[in-house]
């Protein structure tokens, strides 16, 4: 069975009188660093020489410094700038980790396919919330947690669990509890679920019925509702209450048509492809393949990106969105068309 950490697991005289540098302020950095600073924790930003996200960093009462100064000043340093840019950062810190100090990551991609080589004497962590940043900052204010994920890929201290979990319980992770895992793991389940389900899958899949039925001559609207936006309905019932409180809350005719029909449309043949997908996360190949398209300055990544961007069902969709809203974005809705 898996054990779930909570807040009473954790030791915060691990990290309560420490300094902790984030490097980066972008969607997990800001979480960090201002959970870290409002739990009592010492927090330094470390940004680049002319950083866009320096007036954020002073507008929130943070201390700045250059990524180099404030892994010098920290006892951890917690690697927040994008995964893409993470070895080049880390060659400008690397003199700064003094034996003792700690590594953190928020996802094991630079650690687990080495592209990053860190020092023998340094305990290097993961503390990983299962969530965008703007939600593990915004779940903190309110009280509540995020989950995440606590992993060691070095323990040169002997106590570099205790220390990452004392991380995840000043920026809220033990609120909502935590699961230990591997570099390894997390690294390739992440990257599967996010290209085979939860980015690649969804959107191929949304995409793809979409065309369908506007190609049978539905129109695009009715197809973006049926197709697009209702899947927010459907995943919020599978979020509460799995897959049994959505069937239990479509119709009967809804069930029957989805569960007689849904396994003929993800065939053994897409099941293959998952695999194979999951082999090159295993194997590397995936990793490379990312790692030479940002060395080429990204052209495949931006040619399918325009594409992407420039899909009907995203023509549709902009007008649309600003003419319906529901739930939590009616007020907004209301107040916006009152100002066209
Ligand atoms: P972001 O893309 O939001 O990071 C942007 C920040 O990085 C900005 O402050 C930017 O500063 C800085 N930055 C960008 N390039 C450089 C550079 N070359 N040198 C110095 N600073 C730079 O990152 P994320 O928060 O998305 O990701 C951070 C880590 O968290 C990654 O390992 C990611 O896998 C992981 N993660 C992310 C999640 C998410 O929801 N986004 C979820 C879970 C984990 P500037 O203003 O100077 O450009
Ligand atoms: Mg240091
Ligand atoms: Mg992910």
């Amino acid at each position: 069975d898996t054990t779930v950490y909570y807040d009473d697991d954790a030791d915060r005289s691990q990290i309560d009188d420490k300094t902790v540098a984030v490097l980066g302020y972008g969607s997990q950095g800001h979480a960090h660093a201002q959970n870290l600073s409002d739990s009592g924790v010492d927090v330094v930003v470390g940004l680049r020489k002319g950083s866009s996200s320096r007036s954020a960093v002073k507008a929130d009462g943070l201390r700045v410094a250059t990524p180099a100064a404030a892994a010098a000043e920290a006892d951890i340093v917690s690697v927040l700038v994008p995964d893409s840019v993470q070895p080049t950062v880390f060659e400008t810190i690397r003199d700064g980790l003094e034996p003792g100090d700690t590594l953190q990551f928020a996802h094991g991609f630079n650690i687990h396919y080495n592209q990053i080589r860190p020092p023998e004497d340094v305990d290097v962590t993961m503390v990983a919330p299962k969530s965008p940043g703007h939600l593990v900052r915004r779940n903190y204010e309110a009280g509540q947690g995020t989950p995440g994920l606590v992993a060691i890929y070095q323990d040169e201290t002997g106590e570099a669990f205790d220390e990452a979990m004392s991380y995840a319980h000043a920026i809220g992770c033990t609120r909502a509890g935590v699961i230990e895992t591997t570099f390894r793991e997390e690294t390739e389940t992440d990257l599967f679920g996010e290209q085979a389900v939860l980015c690649g899958g969804v959107t191929a899949l949304v995409k793809t019925g979409f065309e369908t039925l506007v190609d049978a001559g539905y129109s695009p609207e009715m197809a973006y509702f049926e197709c697009l936006n209702e899947l927010k309905l459907i995943v919020d019932l599978m979020y509460e209450g799995g897959h049994a409180e959505m069937w239990q809350s479509v119709s009967d005719t809804a069930e029957y048509g989805g569960l007689s029909r849904g396994d003929r449309l993800i065939d053994e043949h897409v099941r293959e492809e998952m695999e194979e997908v999951l082999e090159e996360v295993q194997d590397g190949t995936f990793a490379r393949e990312w790692i030479t398209e940002n060395q080429a300055g990204r052209p495949s990544y931006t040619q399918l990106k325009h594409a992407e961007e420039t899909h009907q069902i995203e023509q549709v969709g902009e007008p649309l969105r600003d003419l319906f809203a529901w739930g939590d974005d009616k007020e907004e809705a209301a107040e916006a068309a009152a100002d066209d």
